[in-house]
């Protein structure tokens, strides 16, 4: 196995950490401190725009590879390279890699779903943009986010039109977002095959009442509740069109290739901010003479190995995704060991820095607190043990 990358990516992994070092994590500093999510008008925004960040990987039929635009570091060349980047990314800062422009999650349900007509029209404006601006996806519901082929919103067909009735939580930047991409259900005895995927623009009648909800950490980014009242969607937003859904078991696969996609990558990023914990212990200890203490350094020792063997799984499945290989196990796996190691990394340096760091004031407090989430987002650990385990036994994840 070879997880060597590009050149390319190579640069976007130096442009990442200069940017990482000279503009992201103090940005999420400023946030955290702030405790609210960075304005849509902050020039951080803009100063990351102009740096190549915020565009899609999508291009129009017929344009070259890069087309024509700026290059953009963010954007890996490879999985391997995608896992490397997210976790040289989180290093710095997690919060804000989610805080920044660009179609976000809700480009990998339109590429891998959409028409050539929607990907024109949702993602063309990302393809060079001019200011910030975001998009969405929402799945997770009220009433539990782990049971995935459950939702309860509703989709009724309306003549050209669909209506939307539910409501849903903790999106990512929908409150600012051009559009987000809504996953409801026709029926929900149908299971998987009654699920639909709509993109919701902006300003839709129906799509509102906009909560941004309080969070322990990552506050850089806004995680958005929302309701779905009678919101009128035009058919041609149905993602893929009706042919896609009788073609296949409904818009729960898009989902789920969204989720397979992106777990090695929010494993990589667990182990980013175990790393930059433990790099806080390593200097505390060292400024405080405690480096000669054999235990600590045991501990330190330990809780590195855990995470490069995290890294290492994580990259397996990225490698088995660049080579289209089936990788559903692999990167389970890894979504499940990361977010435990780096929740370990960040304990072991609270415990190392004491008083320093629980005041308050330091961040390895906020890495303590930044971390949790990667355990939830995108599949609890649990539910990556569950899938893994029915897998084991010859049951249909
Ligand atoms: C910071 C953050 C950002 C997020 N961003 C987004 C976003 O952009 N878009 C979006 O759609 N969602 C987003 N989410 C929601 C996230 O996907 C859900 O929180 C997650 O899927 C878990 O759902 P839940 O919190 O409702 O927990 P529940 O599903 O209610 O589960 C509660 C607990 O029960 C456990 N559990 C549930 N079922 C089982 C089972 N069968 N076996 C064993 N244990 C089980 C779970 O592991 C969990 O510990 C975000 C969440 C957070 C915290």
């Amino acid at each position: 196995m070879d997880f060597s990358i590009s050149a390319d990516d190579q640069s976007r992994l130096q442009t990442l950490r200069r940017l990482g070092r000279d503009e992201m994590r103090p940005a999420g500093w400023r946030a955290d401190r702030a405790g609210a999510p960075l304005p849509v008008d902050d020039p951080f925004f803009v100063r990351m725009l102009a740096e190549g960040f915020g565009r899609t990987r999508w291009r129009a039929a017929g344009a070259t590879p890069d087309g024509t635009d700026a290059p953009a570091p963010n954007k890996a060349g490879s999985a391997v390279a995608q896992v490397l980047l997210a976790e040289e990314g989180a290093y710095w800062d997690r919060g804000i890699g989610v805080a920044l422009p660009g179609p976000g999650l809700g480009e990998p349900p339109i590429l891998s779903m959409g028409t050539p007509e929607q990907k024109q029209r949702f993602l063309s404006p990302f393809v060079n943009p001019q200011r910030p601006i975001w998009g969405a996806f929402a799945m997770t519901e009220p009433s539990g986010g782990s049971d995935v082929a459950n939702i309860k919103t509703r989709a009724r067909r309306d003549g050209d039109h669909w209506v939307l009735d539910g409501a849903k939580s903790f999106s990512g930047n929908s409150g600012r977002a051009e559009w987000t991409v809504v996953f409801a259900t026709i029926d929900p005895a149908l299971g998987r095959a009654g699920h639909r995927a709509f993109v919701v623009e902006r300003g839709t009648p129906g799509f509102g009442d906009f909560r941004i909800e309080k969070k322990m950490g990552l506050k850089a980014y806004e995680s958005t509740s929302f309701f779905l009242s009678g919101c009128r969607v035009p058919a041609a937003n149905l993602l893929g069109g009706e042919a896609y859904y009788e073609q296949r078991s409904g818009g729960f696969k898009g989902a789920m290739n969204t989720f397979n996609a992106g777990r090695p990558a929010i494993a990589g990023m667990a182990v980013g901010i175990g790393r930059a914990a433990l790099d806080e212990a390593a200097a505390f200890m060292q400024a405080q003479g405690l480096a000669s203490d054999l235990r600590l350094r045991d501990r330190l020792e330990r809780s590195r190995r855990k995470l490069k063997a995290a890294l290492l799984m994580a990259l397996r499945a990225a490698w088995l995704a660049d080579r289209r290989q089936p990788n559903m196990l692999e990167a389970s796996a890894s979504k499940a060991l990361a977010p435990p190691a780096a929740f370990e990394a960040t304990s072991f340096a609270m415990e190392v820095l004491g008083l320093a760091g629980g005041r308050g004031d330091h961040l390895i407090e906020k890495l303590f607190r930044d971390v949790k989430a990667l355990d939830i987002v995108e599949g609890t650990g649990q539910i990556q043990r569950v899938v893994m385990a029915r897998h084991l036994v010859g049951l249909p994840n």
